[in-house]
């Protein structure tokens, strides 16, 4: 059994459709957590927001969030 997991990565989609992060930010996962559910909640802590577009979500990060 490995020391940790890293359970799923939580990526920025960028400030918009059309932009690419420009820090390629990502989640950092509290320990225990390993569903994109429980990754999305610690990233709320942070910051970070999803974006509900049509068939997907999209996650921003805090420093997209502000543009
Ligand atoms: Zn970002």
């Amino acid at each position: 059994m490995t020391a940790y997991s890293n359970g799923v990565e939580i990526a920025c989609d960028g400030p918009d459709e059309e932009t690419a992060c420009p820090n390629s930010a990502a989640v950092r996962a509290r320990f225990g957590s390993l569903t994109a559910r429980q990754v999305r909640a610690d990233g709320r802590k942070d910051g970070w927001t999803t974006r509900r577009v049509p068939g997907h979500l999209r996650d921003v990060c805090p420093t997209c969030r502000t543009r």
